[in-house]
């Protein structure tokens, strides 16, 4: 995350949950990768899987990871994939469709809960404590953020060759196309090598 300037479009805690869909898409998402195929990982691989796709941006969440959450997450992260995929292709009606239907079975709630450094800080929770339901119901609440507060533009899908992982651009120009400088070094290899054929 560049920090600075994600914080001047989202709350931070909002742009770390937007980060921490971005990741479960981009693991749990059957497609392509930086030009190669991409399978969603084996089910035994899942938990290990999820926790290191969440791990830099939810320190605090349980890890009770077993196969029913991760099977939940897995449906999770193909429908959030939806709300990105929507607003590439300028759908806003669908995104907010998927976002609220996400909403809905999230069972999302906001609570203020003690922040690590004193004070309060607002997170979202889900109907009780585990893992899958405090970080679907996270996620869920970002996007509805983001869809709802115009900055929807912000979410994209990957437009590199073979290659459909999805980002946040928190840009300050949101000129970001590529859901990594692998994606965009070798689009303009591409580019160059065709330019020169
Ligand atoms: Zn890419």
């Amino acid at each position: 995350m560049e920090g600075v300037t994600g914080q001047v479009m989202f709350d931070s805690h909002v742009a770390v949950l937007l980060e921490q869909a971005v990741s479960l898409v981009n693991a749990l998402t059957d497609g392509e990768a930086r030009g190669r195929p991409y399978a969603t990982p084996d089910a035994a691989d899942l938990p290990e899987v999820i926790d290191a796709a969440v791990g830099r941006f939810a320190a605090s969440l349980p890890r009770d990871i077993d196969a029913a959450q991760a099977d939940y997450m897995v449906g999770t992260a193909r429908r959030m994939r939806e709300v990105f995929r929507a607003m590439q292709d300028g759908e806003p009606d669908v995104a907010a469709r998927a976002v609220n239907a996400l909403l809905r079975d999230t069972a999302a709630r906001p609570r203020l809960d003690r922040a690590a450094g004193g004070g309060w800080q607002v997170h979202f929770h889900g109907p009780d404590d585990s893992f899958a339901a405090g970080c679907g119901a996270g996620c869920a609440t970002a996007l509805a953020l983001a869809v709802g507060g115009g900055l929807a533009g912000r979410l994209g899908v990957c437009r590199a060759d073979r290659c459909d992982r999805v980002y946040v651009d928190t840009s300050r120009n949101a000129a970001r196309q590529y859901c990594s400088t692998a994606c965009q070094n070798r689009t303009k290899a591409a580019a160059f090598r065709a330019r020169n054929a």
